[in-house]
């Protein structure tokens, strides 16, 4: 029997986990032998499944054998297989699946390193120039060869832009540079122009020291200073002596060089605080601070008159001053006042007979 089961049953192919089972209608089992005698729970339905022990799971089939009508006896055919040799090519087929999701995960992985690498990093790239344009930075370059059309087309592109726009900013720097070199240049001759304007504006072209206008403004300086601080101050007026009979000698440039030595002289006779200024044609004025000893300014007169008296002239050899001095008062209204005392002492000095300092006491 156990032979004709076999060879109904278990062809070839048949899994040999395959166990056949002949159970009669109580649920024993009736083959094969080891298992004879055990009791099936058969399912009332077909369709159920038997009920195994606990520990067993089966895939199984159950054929009940048709017998003559009237029969007690029946039996049914019971195929079964464990699960886990059932399931077998599923969980072969779930390990492939599970390998395929990993070698896709991989590609997946495979394919982003790419893509990051050949559009990612080139994109980064040229941000990063970019941004050392913006920070002004020099020798910048874009990436300029790429597989990708387009990023290469870019990078030409900002490349070129950037290009432009240093060569612009360079024009722009060296038109700047040049700009403020020509406005250093302009603002030194408007220096020079208005230093030269300022000595024009006050001082004697002829001989050098200040002019006339420079002379009011300072004794109307003198006025008010003493005014405040009571410091009197002194004017002395100078004459030369006989300076037509030069020009009618010598002529009038050599009468000029008269003029400028003259005013030489009285600089170098006179001390770095006088004030000394052409008062007009061959006149000169000082105008000296007043110290303690009011006897100052005669001093001044008298070393001027000697110092003139003492030196050389070229061509005209002698030529001598005479000095007519006065001192502020506060109740002087203006400098008119002093100007007349002076020129009144002028008067007396040639009325003398020259070569000397007449002062008012
Ligand atoms: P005195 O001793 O009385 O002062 O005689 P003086 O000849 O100096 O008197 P006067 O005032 O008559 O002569 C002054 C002369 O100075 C007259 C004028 O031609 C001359 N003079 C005035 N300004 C200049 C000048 O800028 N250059 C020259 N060379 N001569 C001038
Ligand atoms: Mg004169
Ligand atoms: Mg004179």
């Amino acid at each position: 029997m156990t032979s004709i089961i076999e060879s109904a049953v278990l062809r070839a192919g048949t899994t040999p986990d395959t166990q056949v089972l002949i159970v009669n209608q109580d649920g024993l089992v009736l083959y094969p032998k080891k298992l004879a005698g055990q009791q099936q729970i058969l399912p009332k339905n077909a369709a159920e499944e038997p009920a195994w022990s606990a520990d067993e799971e089966y895939v199984s089939s159950i054929a009940p054998v048709p017998m003559s009508l009237g029969s007690d006896l029946s039996w049914s055919v019971m195929v079964r297989q464990p699960l886990e040799t059932a399931l077998q090519p599923a969980h072969h087929l779930l390990y492939k699946l599970l390998g395929l999701g990993v070698l896709a995960a991989f590609l997946f992985t495979a394919v982003a390193y790419y893509l990051a690498r050949n559009l990612s990093k080139p994109i980064e790239q040229l941000a990063r120039a970019a941004r050392q344009v913006q920070d002004q930075r020099t020798g910048v370059s874009f990436p300029l060869h790429h597989p990708v059309r387009e990023i290469s087309q870019l990078g030409r592109s900002l490349q070129r832009m950037t290009d432009s726009l240093l060569g612009k900013e360079r024009e722009l720097q060296e038109a700047n540079a040049s700009l403020e070199a020509t406005v250093a240049q302009r603002t030194e001759a408007l220096t020079q122009a208005n230093a030269e304007l300022l000595q024009l504006a006050t001082h004697d072209s002829l001989t050098g020291v200040h002019n006339r206008r420079c002379l009011d403004g300072k004794l109307e300086e003198c006025s008010q200073l003493f005014r405040r601080t009571n410091r009197s101050f002194a004017l002395l007026l100078i004459d030369v002596d006989h300076f037509k009979s030069i020009n009618d000698n010598y002529g009038h440039a050599t009468g000029d060089d008269v003029l400028t030595r003259l005013a030489q002289l009285l600089k170098r006779n006179t001390r770095a605080t006088d004030f000394v200024a052409r008062y007009g044609g061959e006149e000169f004025a000082v105008v000296l601070p007043c110290g303690e000893d009011d006897r100052g300014p005669q001093e001044a007169a008298r070393n001027i008159r000697a110092g003139i008296a003492a030196a050389t002239f070229d061509v005209v050899g002698k030529v001598t001053v005479s000095i007519g001095g006065a001192i502020a008062y506060a109740s002087d209204p203006d400098a008119v006042a002093l100007i007349e005392r002076a020129d009144r002492q002028l008067y007396q000095a040639k009325q003398a007979g020259r070569n000397r300092v007449a002062f008012s006491e």
